[in-house]
This record gives structure tokens, sequence and C-alpha cells, in this order.
């Protein structure tokens, strides 16, 4: 028997590893979508099935396994929602692979009871410990009932009792602490990923994204032979708002021409915030002409938009633009984002509130 638990504890354990990687970009998060927990709770239940298969039997129709604690697992990384999904697969599983029986009935009634303890158990404003405890004793309650039911013969009963008690604690809190460290590590992987490309005050790509962003788009255009455009994007007077409102308006009118930028450009432009008041968008497959209709139509969403302060004053600003384009104003693809620099270099000279490129 203690080989058979044993069996099922790795599997388990594998099962939690293989889990968390499907599911990392949501990190096992409870905020997820019903589908995703729909699909947590799916694949937890289909943990409780291979665990089944590796079942041990007690008579020809009596099984134990750990088929409880997919679901123990759906309820505290899912929430009720996945609870229930998962306890639904373990109980029709249960009845249609091996057989309806007396015992089948009684375990798969079973198992939902467990699923709906667990989906309550994970509402409660305790600590994910605690918890991981009480759905852990609550399901071994019930799964004695059964066994008190169904196993009439003593001896086994109590070999039964005293095994499936001890294997479910302590790979219960292995399968715990497993996950934890999982969930744990991968929500640290993604809020790295995510700190490391985005610009925490506008959302935008930060000027590291943006190297990746660039060199990949050079990497298509010799693939591909397409055009590429860049515009580099300079706020005019800046320091000046700074002075006069602050540097919190400042960061204020930063955050707003974020989203300006991000809703004038188009669906698959890469917008960047790649200095202090700097913005960059990269333009796929875009020739100088469409880029420099891009870039005043950019830089007149600007001039018309009205930036909300913190103190709610209103208040207008305007950009300056470089726009160069490889090929046609920029022979040298290594050149394109000196060019445009040169060219805002040249917009700010000539007056500010414009768009220049290179001749
Ligand atoms: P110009 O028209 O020549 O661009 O004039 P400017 O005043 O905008 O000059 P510049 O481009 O050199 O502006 C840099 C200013 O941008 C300096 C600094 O006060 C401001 N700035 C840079 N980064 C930030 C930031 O993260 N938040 C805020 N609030 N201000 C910033
Ligand atoms: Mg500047
Ligand atoms: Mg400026």
């Amino acid at each position: 028997m203690l080989r058979d638990l044993f069996i099922n504890g790795t599997i388990l354990i594998s099962f939690i590893f293989i889990n968390s990687q499907i599911f990392k970009k949501n990190s096992l998060n409870l905020s997820v979508s019903y589908k995703d927990k729909f699909l947590y709770g799916l694949a937890q239940g289909i943990l409780g099935i291979i665990l089944m298969l590796f079942t041990l039997h007690i008579t020809p129709k009596t099984i134990i396994d750990l088929r409880h604690i997919p679901i123990l697992l759906a309820a505290l990384y899912g929430g009720g929602f996945a609870s229930i999904i998962a306890g639904f697969t373990i109980a029709i599983f249960r009845i249609s692979f091996f057989g309806i029986s007396t015992p089948a009935i009684i375990a798969s009634i079973n198992m939902l009871v467990v699923a709906i303890s667990c989906a309550i158990i994970s509402k409660l404003n305790v600590n994910e410990f605690k918890k991981w405890t009480y759905m852990n004793l609550i399901s071994l309650m019930f799964i004695t009932i059964t066994f008190l039911i169904i196993i009439k013969n003593s001896v086994s009963l109590i070999n039964t009792l005293i095994y499936f008690w001890l294997g479910s604690l302590i790979i219960g809190i292995l399968a715990y602490y497993i996950a934890n460290y999982m969930n744990t590590s991968i929500k640290l992987l993604n809020r790295l990923e995510h700190d490391s490309t985005i610009d925490f005050l506008t959302g935008l790509n930060n000027v590291r994204q943006f190297d990746n962003a660039i060199n990949e788009s050079f990497i298509n255009v010799k693939n591909k032979n397409e055009h590429l455009s860049i515009l580099i994007i300079d706020i005019d007077f800046f320091k000046k708002v700074n002075d006069t409102y602050g540097h919190l308006a400042g960061d204020a009118v930063l955050q707003q021409l974020g989203v300006v930028l991000s809703t004038s450009s188009r669906s698959f432009d890469i917008v960047s915030r790649i200095g202090g008041e700097e913005f960059s968008v990269i333009l796929p497959d875009c020739p100088a002409k469409q880029a420099m209709e891009v870039a005043e139509r950019l830089r007149l969403a600007v001039e018309i938009y009205e930036f909300i302060l913190p103190d709610e004053t209103k208040i207008n600003i305007c950009i300056s633009i470089g726009a160069a384009t490889y090929p046609d104003n920029v022979n040298n693809l290594e050149n394109l984002v000196h060019e445009a620099d040169t060219a805002l270099y040249a917009a700010k000279n000539s007056g500010r509130n414009r768009v220049c490129h290179p001749e």
C-alpha cells in the first residue's frame, strides 16, 4: 500500500509542476477569468483521474488514492468554481470508468461533497496554509466516512485508514509546499519579465524593450525586404511644465501622452518611452509618405488634447517629431534611429511642434 501511495505522490508532484507551466501566464491567480478557472479545475480533475488510474484496490470495488488533493489545489488556486469543476470531473470518471456500483456512487458523491466543502473553505479569510490544512482535514473526514461504510473487514479498515491518513497528510503538505513554491516563483518571474520590459509610469515598452523591438524589426526588414519607419518624439518645453506645475503634474502629462500616442498609432505599431520625456514609435512595413502621415496625426492629436493635471488644471502641450524611413530616406538600416534623432533636432531648431525627416 505504501508503494502505491508513493507512486500517487510522485505523479501528483510531477503534475503540479506541469500544471504550473501550463498556467504560468496567469500564475494560478484567483483573479483569472471563469474560462481559465474552468480549465484549471478541469486540469486538476484530469490529474485526479490519472491518480485514480494508479489506484490501489482494497477490495475488488474499493480503491484508494490521493485524488482529493487535486481538488484542494483547484480550490486554493482557482477558487470555488475550479474546485467544483475538478470534483465533477473526478466523480463522473469514477462512475463511468470503474463501473456503476454502490462504492462507486458513494465515492463519487463523496468527491462532490469534498469539492463543495473546499469551495466554501477557499472563501475563508485565513492564510493559504490554514485553508489547505482545513481542506485536507475535511476531505480526510469525508473519505473516512466512505471507508467506514464500504470496508466491512475491520483489520483492512484500520490498515487503510492509518496508511491513508498518514499518506494524505504527508504528501498533502509536500504538495502544498511545492505548489506554493511554483506559484511564488512564477509570480516573481512574471513580475521580473514585466518590470524589465515595461515602463512603470506609462505602461509602454521601456528602452530595453525598444532595443529588442527595433532589432527584431531590422531582422524582418532584411528577411522580407520591407520598409521600416521610426518616429522619435520629444515634448516641447517640457521643463516649463515641471517648473510651473511641479514634477507630479509632469508625470501625469507623460502618462496621458503615452495613451494619446498609443491610441493614435496603428495597432501593430510599437510605442515606447525611451527617455524621460522622449518617446518612439516603430512603424513596421511603413513607407516614408505614410510615416509622415502617422507622425502628423500624432502631432495633431497631442496638440488638441487637453492634459488634465492632478489639481484638475487643463493644459495643452505640443511635440516635435523626427521621422526616418528605410530605405526611402535612410540607406543604412543601422543609422535609422540616429537619422530620426537628427530629424528631431531639426524639428526643434526650426520652431518645434512639427515633423521633420532626413532629406
Ligand atoms: P525642448 O523643447 O528643447 O525639448 O525643451 P524641454 O524643456 O522639453 O527640454 P528637454 O527635452 O531637455 O526636457 C527635459 C526635461 O524633461 C527635464 C526634466 O525636467 C523633464 N523630465 C524628464 N524626465 C521626466 C520624468 O520622468 N518626469 C517628469 N515630470 N519630468 C521629466
Ligand atoms: Mg528631451
Ligand atoms: Mg523636450
